[in-house]
């Protein structure tokens, strides 16, 4: 029953409006201007309440606290997107979540698990403890000028919030201190946690926190991530993913006066390429595999002793992306075996596809038809539609239907958070900020 009470604040995550705030100056540091816009807003939650129908009144008056901070939400949102941190390097990004949600009330620690930009915040004491869990990580060479159709980096190949993490951290910061607020005002027992996990882009933290024991007395997770609908939904969400370095070592030789003493590794980086591109055939329909190389040599004289290639492999569950997984471990031994060349290969991250269970998933999308979509402006509608232009899809504009329980079908993407949700009741929750079309959820 206090789950689903407390459930209630986060569907109101919706009406942030969080990608059409208004751009803002790059801010060069922890301006105090930026958190004390915050604080402000943090303290002056006094409101006069009403006396009855319980429920109600607590989901109305945490929806107070979360309008009342809507603009400090924007505000980190945009610093997120300006501080454009990859995975492993939130630096800046994690400072000013902890200090924002330190001046919300919230206990802080950095570095949970071993990793340094790994935050968790906590607030309250003993069950239920329902924890938030999201991410703020960018991705490498995304830099773009805010509200700009075209593609024009703020810096030339810096990392940027391609997919949207910048909205991740206000949103969750808001939503936990207005389920604290409400649970104080209400004397509602329990503990609010938030999880920002490092490098989501890379899926590699989740697994560390839930091995280091930080979600074994954690009741039940809201994991949170933008998309272009309110929804959520149960079952497996995403995919099963393997990512997987795989390194080739040879023997060098020039390449024109002495090639037959060489072993080329990068010829064995492209046998592997042909061997697995033979393989699809015979792999299940729902699998997905793709690579970059990462190492090709240094230039053509000089033949390669050594060459990488970066592969992730991935499926609707996790038991069909370890059989192709294991496929493609194969054809790299052989493609290895051809060149007379050795292979080793290295796990880079793995993750199991989300799992969302249906009573909390019931749960949030009560609040979601209850709060129903944001209401776009014109403008907004407007600027989707033209970007949606410039991206040659279907300029549909906006959505403006919450998604139905069962609507949203399981995505290809993947997500570190799948380890989460395997060892605690999880419930899924999109939140509307992406222009249909552009980007994936
Ligand atoms: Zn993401």
């Amino acid at each position: 029953m206090t789950t689903t009470r407390i459930i209630g604040a986060f569907a109101r995550y919706a009406l942030a409006h969080i990608l059409f705030g208004k751009p803002v100056s790059p801010f060069p540091g922890h301006s105090l201007a930026r958190i004390g816009l915050l604080s402000i807003g943090l303290l002056s939650f006094a409101m006069p309440l009403m006396a009855a129908a319980a429920t109600d009144d607590e989901k109305q008056f945490a929806y107070g606290v979360v309008e009342r901070n809507a603009t400090a939400m924007a505000k980190i949102g945009d610093s997120l997107y300006y501080f454009a941190e990859l995975g492993m390097q939130e630096f800046e990004s994690t400072k000013l979540m902890k200090e924002v949600l330190e001046a919300g009330g919230f206990t802080v620690e950095l570095g949970a698990a071993g990793m340094p930009t790994n935050l968790w915040a906590h607030w309250g004491s003993g069950r239920p403890a329902i924890a938030i869990v999201t991410e703020i990580d960018a991705l490498p060479e995304g830099s773009q000028t805010p509200m700009e159709l075209a593609r024009k980096p703020l810096v030339a190949g810096a990392p940027g919030h391609m997919e949207g993490h910048n909205t991740h951290g206000g949103l969750a910061a808001a939503a936990a201190f207005a389920v604290k607020e409400t649970m104080t005002r209400y004397s509602i027992p329990g503990s609010v946690i938030l999880s920002l996990g490092p490098a989501e882009e890379q899926l590699i933290s989740r697994p560390y926190i839930v091995r280091a024991g930080y979600f074994k007395n954690v009741d039940a997770i809201i994991y949170l991530h933008i998309g272009d609908q309110s929804a959520t939904g149960y079952g497996l969400a995403n995919y099963a993913s393997i990512s997987a370095n795989f390194a080739f070592h040879g023997k060098t030789a020039h390449g024109a006066v002495d090639p037959w003493d060489a072993k080329d590794a990068l010829d064995a980086v492209e046998l592997m390429d042909a061997g697995a591109a033979y393989l699809r055939q015979q792999l299940h329909p729902t699998y997905r595999m793709h690579r970059v190389i990462t190492n090709g040599g240094v230039q053509p004289n000089v033949i390669p002793d050594l060459a990488e290639a970066w592969w992730w492999v991935r499926d609707a569950n996790m038991p069909d992306a370890k059989e192709t997984f294991e496929k493609l471990v194969n054809v790299g031994k052989g493609a290895a075996l051809m060149t007379g060349t050795s292979v080793d290969y290295h796990i880079v991250a793995a993750g199991w596809p989300q799992l969302g269970m249906k009573a909390i998933a019931e749960a949030i999308q009560g609040n979601i038809d209850k709060v129903g979509m944001p209401r776009w402006s014109e403008e907004e509608q407007r600027f989707a539609r033209e970007l949606q232009k410039s991206a040659g899809r279907p300029e549909v504009g906006l959505k403006t239907a919450v998604t139905p329980l069962g609507g949203r079908p399981q995505s290809y993407a993947s997500n570190d958070n799948g380890d989460v949700s395997w060892s605690v009741p999880a419930g899924l929750l999109a939140f509307p900020s992406i222009v249909p079309g552009i980007a994936h959820p």
